[in-house]
């Protein structure tokens, strides 16, 4: 039975302008699996016989995106859409065959191309019906990731396609097909030539899904994760006792997937203990400790993650999350303290530090922690805030100028003056006026030198 999909209305008149015009057009890849699987669709990508000179004459905004793959970006009714001429060997069109055996023969031919049955199929916006020259159908139906023609050759013709592999599985919670998966170990000399960024940005969905830890894991099944980010991988067997159910690598998986789905705290969650193998020292009584391991951690995730070309936000925002992860927050702490702490960590990153601290105690293994642990730590940041309490230099009564007037020179022990004068706020916010800092930094003068 043919299977049929709707197509909105919108679409279908896009497609109605290459029609009039004698073009097919057909709608292709990941907008037809999602909506087979019942899922929101992202973009509808459109594939034609039309070249993308000729798209370009049928519409008013067409951006050139990607001609030298045949993708132009239509403009059409407040969305874009990708459309691509048939990506077939040689010349776009082949003159010899009849029109409409033309078309399926090309189309076929681009759906041959891409990576996996259940992206491989198109469906025709006029009638809505589904084409499936790969079986993309019975393998959605399976729940089936499995390359279109032999695995090892895809995996060799791009060594990206066993990440998006894993990706999809991760993302429908989906098997890869035996064959596709044993591919995956087999083509690792052609992965290791894949782009940083190429494998960053499918990695990125990967934690970001439902099943992010599953992901990993399979990446690491697969021999995947060795290759791009050894400083996870070596984390394996790690053990560390104490009250850890898991090894420094589990315990990071199960971190990861407790954490919420944004792409800095996933990142955190995954690398906050990657320091941990270097640290280890077993204590003359058997106990393990991993001192400095957070340090040791964020210096590793800003070599991996720099190497990997996250952006420097990105990285900047992980390294810190990684770098201060090691807080026990109780309901004991004096407002002196959780003003050094803010000072400590900056006001922007409290409530990510708060959200990995639960996601890592969650990740022990001993089912999830509660919230009650430490999200009054943000509350209390909150009314301190709501106070005009200062957490930085930036936030006192005075600065830099205030100082010189005083007969401070600029330099090194401006700088360390204020600092003193902000340990003194932190401990006591009364002291935080104009006229209360001026007299602390007269009487500590001396210290510095200053006459
Ligand atoms: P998403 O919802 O994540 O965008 P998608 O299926 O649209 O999923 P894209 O990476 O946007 O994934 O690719 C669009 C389509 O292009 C895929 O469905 C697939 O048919 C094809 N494709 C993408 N990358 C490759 C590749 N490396 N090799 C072969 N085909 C590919
Ligand atoms: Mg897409």
């Amino acid at each position: 039975m043919t299977k049929r999909i709707g197509v909105p209305k919108d679409l279908r008149d896009f497609t109605e302008v290459f029609a009039a015009a004698g073009f097919s057009c057909y709608f292709v890849g990941g907008a037809v699996r999602d909506s087979l699987l019942g899922r929101p669709v992202s973009d509808w990508d459109a594939a034609t016989d039309a070249k993308p000179e000729q798209v370009r004459r049928l519409f008013k905004t067409v951006i050139p995106t990607g001609v030298q793959h045949g993708t132009v970006t239509v403009r059409w009714r407040g969305s874009s859409i990708e459309t691509t001429t048939f990506r077939v060997d040689g010349e776009y069109k082949d003159g010899r065959r009849p029109e409409s055996v033309r078309f399926t023969s090309e189309l076929e031919e681009d759906l041959s191309r891409r990576d996996f049955t259940i992206n491989g199929m198109a469906v025709d916006p006029r009638t809505g019906e589904v084409v499936d020259p790969s079986g993309g159908l019975a393998d959605l139906d399976a729940g089936l990731i499995r390359a279109i023609g032999d695995p090892i050759t895809r995996f060799t013709e791009d060594g990206l396609r066993p990440l998006r592999a894993v990706r999809f599985a991760a993302r429908f919670g989906f098997a890869i097909d035996p064959a596709t998966l044993a591919a995956i170990p087999a083509t690792l000399a052609r992965f290791r030539l894949v782009s940083a960024e190429r494998i960053r940005d499918e990695f990125t969905k990967i934690l970001v899904s439902d099943r992010a830890g599953e992901g990993v894991l399979r990446l690491d099944e697969t021999g995947l994760l060795a290759e791009f980010l050894p400083e996870l991988s070596s984390c394996k067997d790690v053990g560390q006792g104490g009250p850890h159910r898991y090894d420094v690598f589990r315990h990071l998986v199960a971190a990861c997937d407790a954490a919420p789905p944004d792409t800095v705290i996933r990142l955190a969650a995954l690398l906050h203990d990657i320091g941990k193998p270097a640290k280890k020292t077993e204590g003359a009584d058997g106990a393990l400790t991993f001192y400095g391991h957070d340090i040791e951690s964020a210096r590793l995730a800003a070599e991996a993650l720099r190497r990997l070309k996250y952006p420097n936000s990105v990285v900047d925002d992980v390294v810190l999350l990684v770098r201060h992860h090691m807080f026990d927050y109780s309901d004991e702490w004096t407002d002196a303290a959780v003003r050094r702490f803010v000072s400590r960590v900056g006001l922007e990153y409290v409530e990510r530090l708060a959200i990995l601290r639960l996601a890592d105690t969650s990740g022990m293994g001993h089912g999830p922690a509660d919230p009650r642990s430490v999200l009054p730590l943000i509350d209390r940041v909150e009314a301190l805030r709501a106070k005009d309490q200062a957490f930085g230099i930036k936030d006192l009564a005075i600065g830099g100028n205030q100082l010189a007037e005083i007969g401070w020179p600029k330099g090194p022990s401006m700088g360390k003056a204020l600092s003193e004068l902000l340990e003194a706020v932190l401990d006591d916010p009364e002291l935080n006026t104009e006229r209360k800092l001026i007299d602390i930094a007269e009487r500590i003068k001396g210290k510095y030198g200053v006459g």
